[in-house]
């Protein structure tokens, strides 16, 4: 993989909204100057290809698009507050949420994490937890 490339991806995950094409250029050129916009285009369409990036049609002529991280920014983190170990839940409310109260204030949500301290099931059956922070996904909320 190219530098160009590497800046422009890392421009792609710096951003939490929609953008275009010539944005996207702006942001990737503060990353590496010799980003050119032919290497911009060129690139777009195989991340959104590779599912990286979803394109958002809003009607008009401009095509915006968007990091496909749906899954990280609605996702809710649940630690045990004894071992640490980290449960991944889907939180799809988060984002309705966070429009929802950032509205209220008349503001526009950029990103918003959810964390909850608990106690793990270990803990619950053992009172005590093995310290592996391992990370665990767990599929139901
Ligand atoms: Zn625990």
């Amino acid at each position: 993989m190219t530098g160009q490339r590497m800046a422009i991806f890392e421009a792609v995950f710096k951003e939490s909204s929609h953008f275009t094409a010539e944005e996207l250029l702006d942001k990737a050129r503060l990353i590496d100057r010799t980003v050119s916009r032919a290497t911009v285009y060129r690139t777009l369409p195989i991340l959104v290809e590779s599912c990286l990036v979803r394109e958002v049609d809003i009607g008009t002529n401009l095509k915006y698009y968007m990091p496909n991280k749906e899954q990280g920014s609605h996702q809710a983190q649940v630690i045990c507050n004894d071992c640490q170990k980290i449960f991944e839940i889907p939180a799809p409310f988060m984002e309705w949420y966070g429009s929802t109260v950032s509205a209220k204030l008349g503001l526009t949500p950029i990103s918003q994490r959810l964390q909850v301290t608990a106690s793990c099931q270990e803990y619950q059956a053992k009172g005590f937890c093995s310290k592996d922070k391992t990370i665990e996904s767990s599929a139901s909320a």
